[in-house]
């Protein structure tokens, strides 16, 4: 490793004497009940945001309750230190990144506080996140409307901060149109409940005075507001000024009074930290229909959008020919775009109405398949009754930014002029004249988003490392121009934060740009609140302030790993990307791989999905893909000292990482953390070694015919009393946990198959360590099943000049879990080689344990092993994979008879689901007649190999189980089998639920007729 590129970050002189050396730490540890987190790596975790900045805080600070937020406030005020609120930071202007004391509110402060059903509003707390509050307010029959993109993982203190707004904001406005009541703490330490003016009689004598002061501003600028505030209704740069004089389309109060709480929306954290929101609700709409129209050219979708939002739909959305490729392009997203696309359209329209009748909604549709025929579009409405489709297709245009962001390289979309709002009959003008002033800057933008208020999302992509900084101000100033020229906002949506305060006097003109420093001076006059946000900005181009500086440089690192995949540059206009390996990283492509991680959070969502496990135990930073990501580049950028890479401080961030794979899917941009840790691993066993406990896990392949040959003997430490606990003290091994039994019945022991020629093979029978060792009937049910299925079965085994004949195959997963890369690249061999002449052949190979099978077509073709390894990728299937293919190609003829069990439970393996192969095991026991097949929503089972076997991670592993898969066991009753093709996660449930799950391959054998 070279020496670090990028200076270690350091505070500001001045901030780091204020804060007296770790006094501030010290005191807020000494007289809080928060987490207070002061080291390096937190504080550059919490460095950056969605946005293109990076400034470390001060410190760290998750307050457990109210009372500690008031604690940390006063005492940063003692010490002159300015605080920063947080919630998921997943604004996209830097926001939430300044040289403060982070405050962040989503581990603790997240609790409904009050719901009134009869007067509609729910009063929470800031860090709750949108969905988790809609979910608690849907038995109640209501919701909270304000649906942005991020609704997995923002909070609603977040929301407010920034003004949000969502996909539906035509028909239920921005955050300001929907917040009642804030209760706010001011930086002097005032609290009051600022909300509609007239209630707000018994207040603190500051604040009297303070709301005396702001009106007595908004009279005075009276004329300059109306002048100068658009009257768009997605305006929410600047501070709310107009609330004496609402210059928005849709006025902030239905019956024109004024309420102090709209003030306080859209401030970005800079005059007051919210305590607690009281927000309106409204009932759930009964039914909903969604037209999704398909535009030749994206010109004509712009065009037609003015006469498209006369027919009263509740949103309008954009989804353009660039977002419609690379959703094709991810496996997750590719059936439900292509049910909405007629043929290959330049952009399609999501058009939905909502309503409490579906007779209405459905009418609404035929009003728009009767508008675009009279457009001159006939047969172009893509009709959506179901709302399982509707709700897929708009989890696509939610993921919209992130699919783009999906591209490698260095050049990346850069979020400045992303959401300027302008009136819609300039929409089609506005789009192509920004689109020309891309050209001319030798790039090009995707856009997407809300054309039914006039906000396109655009992102130029630029490379910020080289030149793009100037670019990026020279479009800045164009789009400017344009948005003047329309009467539009310059900040539609995402707000201000560090790249549009500087616009804010552009936007309002200096006479308002005072007004509202008088107004942060009224609330804040020592300047605590998140300094240098909305006024006394930064340059937006400021590059000290960027997380990619110009000539910002990894540390050169000889990998592990083949990440050339990543080394690439991609020509903005063309999209032509160099060769691999071509990128110029001095990390073989790894640090560009771990920069695809953009901040945007979605990893910090709860629902569907498998990511990210360990941060929904936590609910740590720290423990979270994004988090992960951010360490990893801060150290692989000497921003964490020479040694970052390999310190403790990475090991323990990556620590509570399963390597579940979750994020290699679920993350838009599909960073693949488990493929990194195996990368790191490497290099912390080369420097630190390994433990014990570690070598004896991944040396299993090699044991195992040892153990296997005298297993009373390596069954001691479960049979012979006290030896567990002696485990635990010696190798760290759970004394909770039982040990997977071993035997000498073992597969490939027992095994009577004859060797089959390549040509006289149908498929090749891979049985993995696991299944061979511990379950052998498990292979051996596969074995009947294929059997009885007509296939002739070749049982894989080493190739005849194998350096050891003797002992199994194995895909060396347990060594990889341990960065042994080296020893699992020659097991890897072995299995290439052994497969090679069936390959060769097109023979299939299939096999039963999801994490060994799938390192075949995964982790094999990161080892530069060639085109073999390639090859055999391509052939290699789970057991249910290939039935499933076969089913389908007519093939199958598998007899099945009916089962005692009439429902079967399935659990399907992270690594499953990562690579798309759940359906297959339900689409085989849909085979067995009578069974009802159902799935449980879960993510990992926490027990991921040997992590749950740990003595240090067996309480968190258990509390990953008991998050949705062991209570969905525990309430299955005994007419159900329970099915999970993952060994370890059969032990969490025996472990968890004392109940046995099978293989799908043993739930076949027993129905075989
Ligand atoms: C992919 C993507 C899609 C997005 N889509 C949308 C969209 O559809 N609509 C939209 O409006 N935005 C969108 N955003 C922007 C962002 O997600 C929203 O603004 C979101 O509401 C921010 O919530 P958060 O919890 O992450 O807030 P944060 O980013 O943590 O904070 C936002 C602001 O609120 C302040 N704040 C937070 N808590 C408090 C508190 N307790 N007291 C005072 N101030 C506080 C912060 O200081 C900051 O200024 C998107 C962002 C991304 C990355
Ligand atoms: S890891 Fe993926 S999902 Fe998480 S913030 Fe990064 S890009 Fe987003
Ligand atoms: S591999 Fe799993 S546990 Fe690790 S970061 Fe990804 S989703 Fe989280």
């Amino acid at each position: 490793m070279n020496a670090p590129a990028a200076a270690p970050i350091k505070l500001s002189e001045q901030l780091a004497s204020r804060m007296n050396g770790q006094g501030l730490a010290k005191r807020l540890s000494a007289e809080t009940g928060g987490e207070v987190l002061f080291d390096a790596a937190s504080r550059g975790r919490y460095s950056t945001d969605a946005s293109i900045y990076q400034v470390e805080p001060v410190g760290v600070f998750v307050p457990r309750s109210e009372r500690d937020v008031e604690l940390a406030i006063a005492i940063a005020r003692e010490m002159g230190v300015p605080i920063l609120s947080r919630g998921a930071g997943t604004s996209q202007c830097g926001q939430t990144v300044g040289e403060a004391l982070v405050i962040d509110n989503s581990k603790y402060l997240n609790q409904v506080i009050d719901f009134d059903a009869a007067a509609m509003t729910v009063t929470v707390q800031p860090g709750i996140v949108l969905d988790h509050l809609n979910a608690w307010l849907k038995p109640h029959g209501v919701w909270f409307p304000v649906d942005v993109s991020t609704a997995a993982q923002c909070t609603i203190g977040g929301m407010a901060g920034n003004n949000s707004c969502g996909s539906r904001s035509l028909a239920y406005g921005n955050m300001v149109h929907n917040v009642l009541a804030i209760d706010a703490i001011l930086s002097d330490g005032t609290e009051a409940r600022f909300q509609d003016e007239r209630a707000m009689t018994d207040v603190p004598a500051r604040v009297r005075e303070l709301v005396a002061g702001l009106r007595a501003i908004a009279v005075r600028e009276h004329d300059e507001i109306e002048r100068m505030v658009p009257k768009v209704m997605r305006r929410v740069g600047g501070y709310n000024i107009d609330i004496w004089h609402p210059q928005s389309e849709r006025p902030y109060t239905e019956d024109g009074s004024v309420n102090l709480a709209h003030l306080l929306v859209g401030s970005e954290g800079t005059l007051a930290v919210t305590k607690r929101v009281t927000l309106k609700v409204l009932p759930l709409p009964r039914h909903k229909t969604l037209g999704v129209i398909n535009f030749p050219t994206f010109h004509q979708a712009m065009d037609m959008t003015r006469h498209i939002v006369k027919l009263d739909p509740v949103a309008v959305e954009l989804v353009d020919r660039t977002m419609i490729e690379l959703a094709r392009d991810n496996p997750a997203f590719r059936p439900v775009i292509e049910k909405a696309l007629i043929g290959a359209p330049d952009a399609i329209l999501l058009v939905e109405f909502a309503g409490e009748s579906l007779d209405e909604q459905r009418a609404g549709l035929a009003r728009l398949v009767a508008l675009m025929a009279s457009l001159g579009l006939p047969g172009s409405v893509v009709e959506m009754i179901d709302a399982g489709a509707q709700k897929a297709l708009w989890e696509v245009r939610k993921a919209g930014l992130n699919i783009m962001m999906s591209m490698r390289g260095d050049g990346k979309p850069v979020s400045f002029i992303e959401d300027c709002a302008v009136p819609l009959e300039h929409l089609a003008e506005y789009t192509s004249s920004l689109t020309e002033v891309f050209a001319r800057y030798g790039t090009r933008g995707t856009w997407y988003a809300h054309a039914s208020v006039g906000t396109l999302h655009v992102r130029p992509i630029l490379d910020l490392r080289r030149g793009g900084a100037e670019k990026m101000r020279a479009i800045a100033e164009e789009a400017g121009a344009l948005v003047r020229k329309y009467k539009g906002a310059f900040s539609g949506e995402h707000g201000d934060g560090l790249v549009r305060s500087e616009w804010v006097a552009w936007q309002f003109g200096p006479r308002l740009l005072g007004a509202f420093e008088e107004i942060k001076q009224l609330f804040d006059p020592a300047g605590l609140m998140n300094p240098g946000k909305i006024v006394r900005a930064t340059r937006m181009d400021d590059t000290s302030l960027f997380r990619y500086k110009p000539g910002y440089q990894p540390i050169a690192l000889q990998t592990a790993l083949d990440w050339s995949a990543w080394d690439v540059q991609v020509d903005p206009v063309t999209e032509q990307s160099t060769a691999p390996g071509a990128g110029g990283d001095p990390a073989g492509g790894f640090a560009k791989a771990v920069d695809m991680c953009n901040n945007n959070g979605h990893c910090r969502k709860f629902d569907a999905g498998t990511m990210c496990p360990s941060y929904r135990v936590t609910k740590d930073e720290q423990h979270l893909t994004r988090g992960r990501a951010n360490t990893l580049r801060l150290a692989l950028s000497g921003q964490l000292g020479a040694d970052g890479f390999t310190s403790e401080a990475m090991r323990d961030t990556l620590d509570l990482c399963v390597s579940c794979k979750g994020c290699k899917r679920d993350c838009p941009t599909g960073v693949d953390m488990a493929r990194m840790k195996t990368e790191f691993l490497y290099h912390w066993q080369k420097k630190h070694g390994l433990s014990f406990k570690s070598k004896l896990i991944a040396n299993l392949p090699r044991w195992a015919p040892w153990a296997a040959r005298l297993p009373w003997l390596a069954n001691l430490r479960d049979t012979l009393p006290g030896a567990a606990r002696l485990s635990e003290k010696l190798f760290g091994l759970s004394a909770k946990r039982s040990l997977p039994g071993w035997r000498s019945d073992t597969f490939m022991a027992g095994m009577v198959a004859p060797v089959l020629a390549p040509e006289q093979a149908d498929v090749v029978l891979f049985a993995d360590t696991f299944n061979n060792y511990f379950e052998s009937e498990n292979a051996a049910a596969a074995l009947m099943v294929l059997r009885a299925a007509g296939y002739k079965v070749h049982v894989a085994r080493p190739a005849a000049l194998d350096a050891e004949p003797q002992r199994p195959l194995c895909c060396g997963r347990t060594y990889l879990a341990s960065g042994l890369v080296d020893q699992a690249k020659a097991e890897a061999r072995r299995v290439v080689e052994a497969m090679r002449p069936f390959v060769a052949r097109g023979v299939p190979v299939v096999g039963l344990e999801p994490s060994c099978l799938l390192t075949l077509r995964d982790e094999f073709l990161a080892m530069g092993l060639g085109r073999d390894a390639e090859a055999l990728g391509a052939q290699a299937l789970l057991f249910e994979e290939f039935l499933a293919r076969e089913h389908a190609a007519g093939k199958l003829k598998l007899a099945l008879n009916a089962l005692p069990e009439s429902r079967a439970l399935l659990h399907g393996h992270c690594h499953q689901k990562a690579f798309d192969a759940v359906r297959p095991v339900q689409t085989v026991l849909g085979l067995i007649p009578g069974l009802k097949v159902e799935l449980i929503e879960s993510s990992c089972c926490g027990m991921a190999g040997s992590f749950g076997y740990e003595a240090k991670h067996y309480a968190v592993s258990m509390q990953m189980a008991e998050l949705s898969l062991l209570p969905a066991v525990r309430a299955a009753g005994a007419d159900t089998v329970l099915v999970a093709d993952g060994t370890s996660c059969r032990h969490q449930i025996a472990d968890g639920a004392q109940r046995e799950a099978v293989h799908v391959a043993r739930v076949l054998a027993r129905a075989l007729s």
